[in-house]
């Protein structure tokens, strides 16, 4: 069994065909799915497929760092209130990303700072995004965690630096399809030497399909591929990686 801890099942992708992605994503073992909710609507559509699939589809709720300027008071009182009521997982994605720099640096930091406060404050997971934003996002790891800090750096890069920085505090590394890329040996390396149990997968779908779909749709059935990558480069079978990463996340996020 796999869970695809990160999926974007709100974007216009799945629009045409979302009951029968969920169908091949049972079929092809994934047997629970977190989705990244990152506004009002994802939210609303995220409760939605919840309560079609429950225990199968769970929510995180968070400002990505591309709309880090929409984060106020009232966002964060109303992610607040759905950790409160139990109705997401984990809070994010949230983090920094410095490659398109869609919004301002320091406003990102602030909008990042405030979450990691809010995913301590009701004892949930933080989701991180990182994209060449390695040192601030290991400084302000460092600098917030209030001792109760947990979460997954998702879609890693291959950084090992930030890959330490994030083991040392705690926090999960989840991989995603560009794992599988030809160019991608800098994070294979990385698959290589994490441990095992500090890795989880992902698909961030519809993005970053694996290099047998790629240019195609990203969807919750090709976590396999992740799986088999991860399993070639560390040497042991997918069973295992499934049956490990499956449990770490079952724990990160509290799943039954
Ligand atoms: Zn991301
Ligand atoms: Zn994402």
């Amino acid at each position: 069994m796999y869970i695809d801890t990160h999926a974007h099942l709100n974007f216009p992708e799945f629009k045409a065909d979302l009951d029968e992605t969920i169908m091949c994503a049972q079929a092809a073992k994934v047997c629970a799915i977190v989705n990244i909710a990152l506004d009002e609507e994802a939210i609303k559509f995220g409760q939605a497929l919840q309560r079609r699939y429950p225990h199968y589809i769970f929510n995180a709720a968070g400002i990505h760092p591309h709309e880090a300027s929409r984060w106020n008071s009232s966002v964060e009182a109303s992610i607040k209130e759905l950790a409160l009521e139990k109705q997401i997982i984990a809070i994010g994605e949230m983090g920094l990303d410095y490659f398109y720099k869609l919004a301002p640096v320091e406003i990102q930091q602030n909008t990042f700072r405030r979450q990691l406060q809010l995913a301590q404050a009701v004892d949930l997971p933080a989701v991180i995004h990182c994209r060449d934003a390695s040192q601030d996002t290991i400084q302000i790891l460092h600098e917030e965690n209030r001792g109760y800090l947990k979460g997954v750096l998702h879609c890693f890069n291959g950084d090992m630096e930030l890959a330490q920085a994030a083991l040392k505090l705690g926090l999960l590394i989840s991989f995603t399809g560009n794992i599988t890329f030809p160019k991608a040996e800098k994070i294979r390396q990385a698959a290589r030497e994490i441990p095992l149990e500090s890795i989880m997968l992902e698909t961030d779908c519809p993005f970053l399909a694996p290099q047998d779909f790629r240019g195609k749709r990203n969807e919750p059935a090709f976590v396999v591929k992740v799986a088999e990558k991860i399993a070639e480069v560390k040497g042991i079978s997918v069973e295992e990686i499934a049956e490990a990463t499956t449990a770490n996340a079952r724990t990160m996020f509290g799943l039954r």
